[in-house]
């Protein structure tokens, strides 16, 4: 299956799917997969415990530098870091507030992007971020970009927070996603955006197993 495909980098927007299509993609093509949005969330949720302040620079890079994130097994999301087991913490609002700011860093980003090109290394993975196609992987087998409409999108992250118990109003959510979007796609540094040579996928009218099996059809040769 997928010969000559190892490395396939999937990017797009907060909420396009990324993450679950992803997952589900390297299950079924015996990938591994790394989202790189939690290693990002692990070293914004160190810097709030810490105290660090979110302008200070040097010390968030080196923050990243001296504690490297682990991811506690494929499925559950769960990562290590500075010896903190992190879960659903990673998903509330002190650090859905505050990652698009920490992603900011140059500093921050070089130390996870050297961790990001040392797990894919191995090949045989799906990495899942902003900036895969275009910074971190650039030579990756296969590139995907997801979109989807605002609303869409974030009516699935409002889903997402009421099933983990999260009450919050669809309108926060949607200002929110579009608050993040605006500084993902705006920074100087790795910036949101599709490789020129992407294949973008719009979700809206798809279901996960359909963006799935697209893209297994596109890698297998199907
Ligand atoms: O994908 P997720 O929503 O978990 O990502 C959280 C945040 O981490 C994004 O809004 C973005 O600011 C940052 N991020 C990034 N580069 C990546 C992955 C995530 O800047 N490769």
């Amino acid at each position: 299956m997928a010969d000559g495909i190892s490395v396939i980098a999937i990017d797009g927007p907060v909420a396009a799917g990324k993450t679950v299509v992803g997952r589900e993609l390297a299950q079924s093509l015996g990938f591994a997969s790394l989202d790189t949005g939690v290693m990002y969330r692990a070293v914004t949720w160190l810097a709030l415990h810490d105290g660090i302040s979110l302008e200070d620079e040097t010390s968030l890079g080196e923050l990243a530098r001296d504690n490297p994130v682990s991811l506690e097994g494929d499925t559950g999301g769960r990562v290590s870091v500075a010896g903190h087991s992190l879960g659903t913490e990673l998903r509330e609002s002190p650090v859905e507030g505050n990652v698009s700011l920490v992603s900011k860093v140059s500093t921050v980003r070089k130390e996870l992007v050297k961790q990001q090109r040392k797990l894919a290394a191995k090949g045989k993975i799906v990495m899942i971020g902003r900036d895969i196609g275009t910074v971190v992987l650039p030579d990756a087998d296969l590139k995907i970009y997801l979109t989807a409409s605002p609303e869409n999108r974030a009516q699935r992250r409002w889903q997402e927070m009421l099933k983990r118990g999260q009450t919050v109003e669809l309108s926060t959510v949607l200002s929110e996603t579009l608050a993040r979007d605006k500084i993902d796609s705006s920074r100087d540094d790795s910036p949101l955006r599709p490789a020129n040579d992407a294949w973008q996928i719009n979700t809206d009218c798809l279901s996960i197993e359909q963006v799935v099996q697209k893209i297994i059809a596109r890698a297998t040769g199907n």
